[in-house]
């Protein structure tokens, strides 16, 4: 099996982003090193989806920079496309496309190459659904439904991965082995990753950090 491609770090200095009069990231700096997790953790409002939306390129920041591996991604001036920055999102919700099954909505990032088949069968044995592959979304469950989000988000060998909330919709019960599993994943595949939450107990688990957010900083 291949495994994850080299990890990056990230590096954010001094980013601001403000949506007309709401300053939603304000000065923040944050560094990740290779292979690191990082939790962020604060509560709703404090800017978190919007730093993470920065560095994927959903948003362009009024100030700062943000980098991967030196490389300068954004920053008020410069803005890397978001399909070149090889950053890998996971949503709260899942969000997965509706109307593909499980092995289209993984093989979506992938260039349309012989190896993606094997890639796509891959990832999925990575969170342990490979018998899926021809349900529809709506066929499964709420954790299965975000094992497919982690595998699509893997898929492309990401430098980065983001994970926004990724459990906050799963009940209780689901919840606490699926952070297991995506845990061992990551760790085994020496991904870097930032992971937002605003659970504390989620955050100590997921993090070899945790970065404390409020109002727009760290
Ligand atoms: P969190 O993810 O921590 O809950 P967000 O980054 O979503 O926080 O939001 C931070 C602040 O920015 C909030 O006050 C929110 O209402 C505001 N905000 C987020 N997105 C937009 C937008 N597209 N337009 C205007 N205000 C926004
Ligand atoms: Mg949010």
């Amino acid at each position: 099996m291949t495994t994850i491609a080299t990890s990056q770090k990230l590096n954010c200095e001094q980013v601001s982003k403000a949506y007309g009069d709401v300053q939603a990231v304000k000065n923040l700096s944050l560094r990740i090193s290779a292979g690191e997790i990082v939790s962020l953790l604060g509560p709703s409002g404090c800017g978190k989806t919007t730093l993470l939306r920065l560095i994927a390129g959903f948003e362009e920041p009024d100030g700062g920079t943000v980098r991967i591996d030196d490389n300068l991604i954004a920053s008020a001036s410069q803005n890397t496309a978001i399909e070149k920055r090889n950053v890998g999102m996971v949503f709260q919700d899942g969000a997965l496309f509706p109307h593909l099954t499980v092995e289209q909505n993984v093989k979506y990032g992938l260039s349309k190459t012989d190896t993606a088949k094997l890639r796509v069968k891959e990832v999925l044995q990575l969170v342990g659904l490979t018998d899926l592959t021809r349900r529809m979304p709506h066929q499964l469950s709420g954790g299965q439904q975000q094992r497919i989000a982690l595998a699509r988000a893997l898929a492309p060998n990401p430098n980065i991965l983001l994970l926004d909330e990724p459990f906050s919709n799963l009940d209780p019960g689901l919840r606490g082995q699926i952070r297991q599993d995506t845990l061992n994943i990551l760790k085994a595949n020496s991904v870097t990753a930032l992971f937002v939450t605003h659970d504390q107990e989620e955050a100590l688990l997921m993090g070899d950090r945790i970065a404390v957010m409020h109002e727009g900083g760290i």
